[in-house]
């Protein structure tokens, strides 16, 4: 079988679940290409609910036994990265190659990086997050969704060891437990990570009028978070206390990428935050980049020439835009609800609880066997369109 070489731009978590899946065909040779000089996520920590499980387990017990080493569902991102990376060949990962451009050419696309080097690829995977420059690629004849917008949402994110949230009184020490707190503007919530060694601890608000929501970030101040959040008592204090006590304190504001009517162009496709970057609310951002990767090593595996890339990536859009354009919105809409912005539910407990019970039902609840059945139907489609 023809060698199919893959470029994988990015080596968020996106990217690197996808070079781990690559490693079961020998017919890829694929390279991942990191911009920054390490590989690393983003975020603090990653809770990976029962989809991007099973979207592990179908990628490889191996990734799935690296999620336990890595220290359990609810776990700092780039252990992740680590546990993922361990197998793929260190020639394979290249760190300081920042993409700037794609060139088609008649059998190979050309990546230009920013340290004037190029490379020659059948295919390129773009994971290269919210800001991708694959985007621009895919998305060049729809300008218009190529940025992503604010979405009139910030919020403020530390982690502390689990004895500093004890001592604050922040985790009930006998019986410590996961919690949010709903409110009239603003929501507080805090998770553990690392197998409870550490809790990480968010404050979220809708944006006022003077917040600047075309800034990626802005300085919080306590005055700020304490009319964001309304008073929450001596509790409330204490979060904004260990909220503020970080080098930088700042409040990051939430964006969303714009509706993308597709995934691909060609032998070029988006993937992760590069497709469908959503807000936190759902905890799905790694989910659904997990689900991607699942979705892309399954079609990737069933191509035999390069000449049925653009019917594989055809069919990654057909089976993965609605799916998770479905959850971007979703995460929208809990965020709303979380800070009392939901116009029928405002901030009523019981019409909270009825509203946002089942919010998570689509998300948690997808069949992955039927998902790569799908997909593969639809390969087989645009395959003998091709
Ligand atoms: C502060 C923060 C907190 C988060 N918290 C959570 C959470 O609790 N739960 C959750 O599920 N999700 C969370 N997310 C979202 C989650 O991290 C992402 O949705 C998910 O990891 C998607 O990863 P990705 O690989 O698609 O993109 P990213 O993780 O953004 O990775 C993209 C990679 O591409 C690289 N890159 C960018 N441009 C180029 C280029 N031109 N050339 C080469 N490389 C390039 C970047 O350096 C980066 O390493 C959070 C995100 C942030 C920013």
């Amino acid at each position: 079988m023809t060698a199919i070489r893959i470029a994988v731009i990015g080596g968020g978590l996106g990217g690197c679940t996808l070079a781990n899946g690559l490693l079961k065909h020998p017919h890829i040779e694929f390279d991942v290409f990191e911009g920054s000089s390490a590989f690393k996520e983003q975020g603090l920590a990653v809770g990976l609910a029962t989809n991007a499980q099973s979207a592990l387990k179908k990628i490889g017990s191996d990734v799935h036994q690296s999620l336990e080493a890595a220290g359990g569902v609810a776990t700092a991102s780039t252990r992740i990265i680590m546990e993922l990376l361990k197998p793929v060949p260190k020639h394979q990962l290249h760190v300081d190659k920042k993409l700037e451009r794609i060139e088609q050419g008649a059998e190979l696309l050309t990546l230009h990086f920013a340290d004037g080097s190029t490379a020659q690829y059948h295919a390129v995977v773009g994971s290269d997050g919210i800001h991708s420059t694959v985007r621009k690629t895919v998305l060049a004849d729809h300008p218009d969704a190529i940025e992503p917008f604010f979405t009139g949402f910030w919020d403020v994110r530390t982690a502390v060891p689990i004895e500093v949230a004890k001592d604050a009184k922040i985790v009930d020490p006998a019986n410590p437990s996961e919690t949010g707190w709903v409110g009239d503007g603003g929501f507080i919530l805090h998770q553990f990570i690392n197998n409870g060694e550490l809790v990480g601890c968010i404050a979220a608000a809708a944006a006022d009028e003077s917040y600047d929501g075309t800034q990626w970030r802005n300085p919080v101040t306590k005055e700020k978070l304490a009319k964001a959040l309304g008073d929450r008592g001596e509790f409330g204090e204490s979060m904004i206390k260990i909220l503020l006590d970080q080098p930088e304190p700042f409040a990051f504001s939430q964006y969303e990428s714009a509706k993308a009517p597709t995934y691909s162009k060609g032998p070029v496709c988006l993937m992760g935050d590069a497709a469908h970057a959503m807000t936190p609310w759902q905890g799905s951002g790694a989910g659904t980049s997990i689900e991607d990767a699942m979705t892309l090593e399954f079609l990737l595996g069933k191509v035999t020439s390069p000449s049925q890339i653009p019917a594989a990536f055809r069919a990654y859009d057909e089976i993965r835009r609605p799916r998770t354009q479905k959850v971007v919105e979703s995460s929208r809409e809990v965020g709303a609800a979380f800070c009392g912005k939901d116009r029928e539910m405002g901030v009523d407990v019981q019409k909270l609880s009825a509203g946002l019970q089942r919010k998570w039902d689509h998300i948690w609840s997808l069949d992955m066997d039927q998902h790569l059945a799908d997909t593969s139907a639809a390969f087989e489609r645009f395959k003998d369109k091709a």
